[in-house]
């Protein structure tokens, strides 16, 4: 195949050796192409048409394309398969080289999932992290701890730790939500993992702890990273072995990572993903999560960082009491935080702006919506000086008007779209520039002249000099007017109904024209280039900036929620107790015209554990999520939905409810509550809340009240604050214990079954009213008969003896045994004459009458 390829799909062999993980993006002109596997695979992927490279061979190579300025759409779709794209671009212009038909090319970027910095395709409320995990999990025995780290390339958020355990690992990463992990060896992981996250296996040597801390190094300064050695560990390798995978996708380029974060573990408070699952605190599409509620933020960066408070809340109080403040001044002050919200609007996602340009990725308008946005923070420095203590008292506000001027004085407002159209560099910026501009339009201004005085001198009316890429410029002569050319006129090009001629001067004018229009466009891009470094100088200030602002936007976005739906600020504390007076829950207050508030009094010395008994959607499960959720606004620093709120800091909110089987696992229902059950008992402290629901409902009743019950008796013996939905009444004896109070949510009996109060009452339920609402769910009457007959029967049974533990079912009347029946059952009427039949039959009546009534299970007189 080698020999007889052309020299195009020589070089496009070479290039793709190089690159055979990615599908390999090949500029041809305005295309870029995939030939061979990578067409075949990403013309099925991107629904475009499979063709081929020389159709009539036998060995036809197989070909698709996209468009290039439509390419990002068809970037987005691979990505999302979990593929990665290599961008091979033309680093030459076609006809910049004269007579050279081979361009150069280079891959210039490798796209993967989770490197992609364009704008279109990132969400700008959420972060676009890569993960990378050291050791590998195959080889970690419990006790191995592991490296974590993460990256958003974006914006230069790069921060690591190190965890212990796979379930802390699994909630981190549910909370950072990589769009790629990267790891060396695929080995032990879940199915759950494979089928939940982009996960790709790379070069172990990028991971080897000395190339880890060379990167690291050669990034951030060895004497800056030797300052920090008492950090290092498997959080380091697996940021070091990042940052290379990451440079060697970038070709180098890095400029928007300007520093490294240890995360840190203390002072935030616990949030498994379970909990986050069950409080709908993310959610993708729904709208009913608390992300969405909280969603009134003015700025991408502010979105971030709202997102970002809500998954990692604090638990310590002073740090929370000190978000607070900040909160509580902006909700007070309601003019101001309105001028700072609109002020807000003028602010664009500056951090990724910057970001982009440092990675050399910026386009001109990139550059002018960074202006626009630095233009405003004088006037937010102006707004917040009303309020003094929103200022940080560390930093002084950097109102970055340096960056603007050198931005300002240099690209013209508004730029095109690319810098290949030319005019990005404002007049004024580089003399030479202006120079070769005005030199250009002199010489236009000559053709002009020269058309007019050719015409002159020809006598031909219709002459015109014209232009294009392949001839250059030229005189123009129709058919007609051949015959007056004058004989110095020189042939360039003969056309149907016209001739086409240079002159001397004409060449020469235009020798000097396309010599200045090279030198332009080359001048334009060095210029372009030296802005794009000089702003990469100011990128850690931008993005402190962009911090800045985002905190405010986030203050604000709080102030106005608890301002939009009434909330108050809670009281903080560190007592164990959790005091909330007509409590709402946060989401379904929104949707539910007749939200009933309830009460909630947890306290060390007399209601430690809360039991509530009631009948199935009495609102049990809403009460304790509710609890739940305004703990968590709490920590987070922000108001919560209730008329007043004491709250003792938590360190995690533990959650167990819902049916969530884990097929991929291969767990029933039981093994899957009963697992987590055990992984919750194992993390909970005294410091933590947890919230039960319905334990032990996956397997028979009295397997499952006793499993609850030994449960509660733990989580009262750990001294963990928590709420234990249940419907086994059995449970309210737990009660006698000091600490456990029963709570039952109120039903109201009426003649057409029971209402739903919603309202949450001391004391245990009487009754589970599980009856009344399957009538309410409208299964059939006669089913319905036979329940209150069967739970009648049950009920007078377990009187009788209530030392069986378990009873068995009432036996149905049609399946009870008597004499007459087992004769019945004896008779074969196919094989009787007429005649026996009717003796039979008479036989049988005259014994059925000399019988007594009875009962179905007694037995005949004997
Ligand atoms: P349970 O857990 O007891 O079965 P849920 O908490 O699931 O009940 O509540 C069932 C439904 O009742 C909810 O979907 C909601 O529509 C409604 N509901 C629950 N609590 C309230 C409340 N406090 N005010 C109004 N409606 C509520
Ligand atoms: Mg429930």
């Amino acid at each position: 195949m080698a020999e007889n390829q052309t020299p195009l799909m020589r070089q496009y062999t070479e290039i793709k050796r190089q690159h055979p993980d990615a599908i390999l993006f090949f500029q041809v002109g305005d295309f870029y192409e995939m030939f061979f596997e990578d067409a075949i695979r990403a013309s099925k992927i991107l629904q475009i048409t499979l063709t081929s490279r020389d159709k009539h061979q036998d060995n036809a190579i197989p070909l698709c394309g996209v468009p290039r300025h439509a390419a990002s759409s068809y970037i987005h779709k691979l990505l999302a398969a979990g593929l990665s794209v290599a961008l091979c671009e033309q680093t030459e212009e076609a006809g910049a080289v004269k007579g050279k038909t081979m361009l150069r090319r280079e891959v210039t970027r490798i796209i993967t999932p989770g490197t992609v910095i364009e704008s279109a395709l990132l969400s700008p409320e959420a972060p676009h992290y890569i993960a990378a995990l050291w050791p590998a999990l195959q080889s970690q025995n419990k006790a191995t701890p592991i490296g974590l780290a993460f990256l958003d390339l974006s914006t230069g958020d790069f921060r690591c730790l190190t965890l212990s355990h796979l379930d802390e690992i699994e909630s981190e990463l549910s909370a950072i939500d990589p769009k790629e992990i990267i790891l060396t060896d695929r080995g032990g992981l879940s199915p759950a993992w494979v089928s939940r996250w982009s996960i790709r296996q790379v070069e172990a040597s990028f991971f080897s702890p000395s190339q880890a801390q060379t990167v690291l190094n050669d990034h951030f300064g060895a004497y800056t990273m030797a300052r920090r050695e008492n950090e290092a560990g498997p959080a380091w390798v697996a940021a070091g072995g990042l940052l290379g995978y990451v440079r060697s996708t970038q070709k180098g380029v890095m400029g928007s990572i300007t520093a490294l974060r240890p995360e840190m573990r203390q002072g935030i408070m616990r949030l498994p993903a379970r909990t986050l699952r069950h409080l709908d605190i993310l959610g993708t599409t729904q709208k009913h999560t608390l992300l969405h509620l909280l969603h009134a933020t003015r700025t991408p960066m502010g979105g971030r960082l709202i997102r970002e408070w809500m998954l990692r809340p604090l638990s310590s109080a002073e740090a929370i009491i000190a978000r607070q403040e900040k909160v509580a001044l902006l909700h007070a002050a309601t003019s101001v935080r309105m001028q700072l919200r609109t002020q807000l609007d003028a602010i664009e996602d500056m951090e990724r702006l910057v970001g982009r340009i440092s990675l050399r990725a910026g386009q001109p308008p990139d550059f002018i919506a960074l202006k626009k946005s630095l233009a405003a923070l004088p006037g937010i420095e102006k707004i917040i000086s009303a309020l003094p203590l929103l200022a940080d008292p560390l930093e002084t506000w950097d109102r970055l008007d340096d960056l603007y001027r050198l931005i300002d004085m240099a690209m013209v407002d508004p730029p095109p779209h690319t810098l290949k159209e030319g005019g990005v560099i404002r007049e004024g910026h580089l003399p030479r520039l202006d120079e070769l501009r005005r030199f250009q339009k002199d010489s236009r201004a000559l053709l002009m002249h020269i058309e007019v005085a050719e015409r002159k001198r020809t006598g031909i009316e219709s002459l015109k000099i014209r232009y294009n890429h392949v001839f250059g410029y030229f005189i123009e002569v129709s058919e007609s007017q051949i015959k007056k050319v004058p004989s110095d006129y020189m042939r360039k090009q003969t056309l149907a109904r016209m001739e086409r001629f240079t002159i001397p001067v004409l060449r020469e004018v235009e020798e000097r024209l396309l010599g200045a229009e090279e030198t332009l466009l080359a001048l334009e891009a060095e210029a372009y280039t030296a802005l794009c470094v000089e702003i990469a100088k100011h990128t850690a200030r931008v993005q402190k900036m962009a911090q800045r602002v985002a905190a405010l936007d986030g203050w604000a976005a709080l102030a106005e929620v608890a301002h939009r739906h009434t909330y108050v600020r809670p009281n903080i504390t560190t007592d164990r107790v959790i005091h909330i007076v007509d409590g709402r829950h946060p989401m379904l207050e929104q949707t539910e015209l007749a939200f009933v508030p309830n009460t909630t009094l947890l306290t060390p010395e007399s209601c430690q554990m809360l039991i509530l008994t009631g009948p199935n959607m009495a609102g049990k499960s809403t009460y304790m999520k509710q609890v739940a959720l305004i703990v968590l606004l709490a920590q987070m620093g922000s108001f919560v939905p209730a008329r007043e709120a004491t709250l003792g800091v938590v360190d995690q909110i533990l959650t167990r409810m819902g049916a969530e089987d884990d097929l991929t696992r291969g767990m029933s229902t039981f093994m899957v509550e009963m697992t987590e059950m055990a992984e919750i008992l194992a993390q909970a402290t005294p410091q933590s809340l947890l919230i039960l629901d319905e334990i032990g409902r996956g397997t028979s009743t009295y397997d499952g009240i006793s499993i609850a019950r030994a449960i509660c008796e733990e989580v009262h013996r750990i001294g963990a604050r928590a709420l234990f939905a249940t419907h086994y009444h059995e449970l309210t004896q737990l009660s006698e214990t000091p600490g456990v109070r029963n709570y039952h949510t109120e039903v109201r009996e009426s003649e057409n079954g029971i209402i739903f109060l919603r309202k949450i009452r001391e004391g245990g339920a009487d009754q589970s009213y599980g009856i009344h609402v399957a009538r309410l769910a409208g299964l059939p009457d006669h089913v319905i008969k036979r329940a209150e007959y069967l739970l009648k029967d049950i009920e007078a049974t377990q009187q009788q003896v209530s030392a069986h533990p378990c009873p068995d079912p009432p036996p149905h009347p049609a399946h009870a045994s008597h004499p007459l029946i087992e004769t019945l059952q004896k008779i074969d009427p196919l094989h009787l004459s007429p005649m026996q039949a009717l003796q039979r039959l008479t036989d049988l009546v005259h014994e059925a009458k000399s019988e007594h009534p009875r009962s179905p299970n007694s037995k005949p007189p004997p």
